[in-house]
């Protein structure tokens, strides 16, 4: 412990991890794998309790080395680092990364008051100044912070403000997180942390592995458990590395999987009170003819030929347009659609009991009378702020559906919150 900040006590986190929700979750993706019988499920369930039982540990010495030049920590590591410290094995720690519920260094003063950290700003990039696709995040958030940071202002710390909730949006942070780590390890050597290092700084060192390492979201979280034991993202994180896994260990924002999270968070937000105004819908189809490009959605890893195949499927379901049957006007594309699995009932929105793979499929599509979309800028009456009401076609005023921000019960029997329904009665779907 030689190279520590004088001054500063680390504590000793002795308070005891409640596992019931992590485990709940494992159990319950391990029941979505497929040819399981029921005795290997068991083995399986059984093989998880014992895993989430040695969990349960006292915390004695931080940071943690997780991977070479890769460490992992709680606010009194990063204190000890910022205020003069280096690492205990030979590897100076360069790079800091911050996931605190603010970005600002006072957040280190406010938690003891014998801190002082001298700073000095490199960027603040707020998410409308990111040149990214769109978010989940609204404009105006900060999306992170970058300074010169400690003595002589040697260290690089970049601040991602992240609260640690299960509603919280952490996709969307993601990949600057990950981009900042591999800086890190290039220039030095970086010790990511949140409060307790528990579950932000987890979660995000999880994506980092999953991501160099192509590890599954199980297996990364053993991965980091064989490092810390006490590691434990909540289960909002976990549905949302999930994702990331699905996604193929990126933020692919023109993806079904991120348009259903995109639409849960707008609901979210609704839901607290948040202004939903047109800058977060997506663009009116019957302005933009023609395919958008997104080459984002191309997968670095994948095979040629799995690249082809899936621009294909792409290039074929964009010409699929929905057309108001009055006047022909072009109200939605098929990538805007938002598809559910017919008759799941409640949970086709729910982050925990989610279906993603089943692709598109007319025959199938036929239970449902009704489409759901996401909100596009044609939606005058939604940017109004009404929780519910009607869509009419914005060239000839005809009634095309509802929006409920609450909900909408397909007449398959599925709930979908929120929900932009147009009825298949009032267009028609055309291929050119
Ligand atoms: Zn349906
Ligand atoms: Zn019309």
């Amino acid at each position: 412990m030689s190279g520590r900040g004088a001054g500063i006590v680390l504590k000793t986190l002795t308070k005891q991890f409640p596992t019931s929700h992590l485990h709940s979750h494992l159990i319950s993706n391990l029941t979505k794998k497929k040819n399981l019988s029921s005795e290997e499920r068991k083995k399986e369930a059984k093989k998880l309790k014992q895993r989430s039982k040695s969990r349960v540990r006292v915390r004695v010495s931080m940071p943690f080395l997780v991977r070479d030049r890769l460490y992992f920590g709680n606010i009194g590591d990063a204190a000890a680092v910022l205020s003069g410290g280096g690492s205990d094995n030979g590897q100076e720690i360069t790079h800091v990364l911050s996931l605190l519920s603010s970005a600002s260094i006072s957040f280190f003063s406010e938690w003891k008051q014998s801190i002082s950290i001298e700073t000095e700003e490199i960027e603040q990039v707020h998410v409308a100044g990111d040149e990214s696709p769109k978010r989940s995040l609204s404009p105006e958030k900060l999306l992170y912070l970058k300074e010169r940071a400690g003595p002589d202002l040697k260290l690089v710390r970049m601040a991602v403000p992240l609260k640690d909730t299960e509603d919280e949006d952490l996709l969307d942070y993601l990949e600057v997180c990950l981009d900042f780590i591999e800086e890190g390890r290039r220039e030095g050597s970086v010790l990511v942390h949140c409060f307790a290092g528990v579950s932000r700084s987890a979660a995000v060192v999880m994506a980092y592995l999953m991501k160099s390492e192509k590890k599954s979201l199980e297996d990364a979280l053993d991965s980091l458990k064989e490092v810390c034991e006490s590691v434990s993202p909540n289960d909002g994180f976990l549905d949302q590395l999930k994702i990331f896994e699905e996604m193929g260990f990126k933020v692919d924002t023109s993806s079904p999987i991120y348009k259903r999270f995109r639409l849960k968070i707008l609901g979210q937000a609704y839901k607290e009170g948040t202004r939903i105004d047109g800058s977060v819908f997506e663009a009116d189809p019957g302005l933009s003819p023609g395919p958008r490009p997104t080459p984002e959605a191309l997968t670095e890893n994948s095979h040629e030929q799995d690249k082809q195949e899936l621009e294909q499927q792409r290039q074929q379901a964009k010409k699929v347009a929905y057309r108001c049957k009055k006047c022909r006007r072009v109200v939605a594309l098929q990538e805007n659609v938002v598809s559910h699995v017919p008759r799941e009932g409640e949970t086709c929105f729910d982050w925990n009991k989610r279906r993603y793979t089943r692709p598109f499929n007319p025959s199938e599509e036929n239970e449902c009378s009704s489409l759901f979309v996401e909100p596009m800028k044609w939606m005058t009456a939604v940017e109004e702020g009404a929780l519910e009401g009607k869509l009419h076609c914005i060239h000839c005023d005809a009634r095309l559906g509802y929006f409920n921000w609450s909900g909408i019960q397909c007449s398959c029997g599925s709930w979908i919150t929120p929900a932009f329904q147009i009825v298949k009665s009032r267009v028609d779907i055309s291929t050119a």
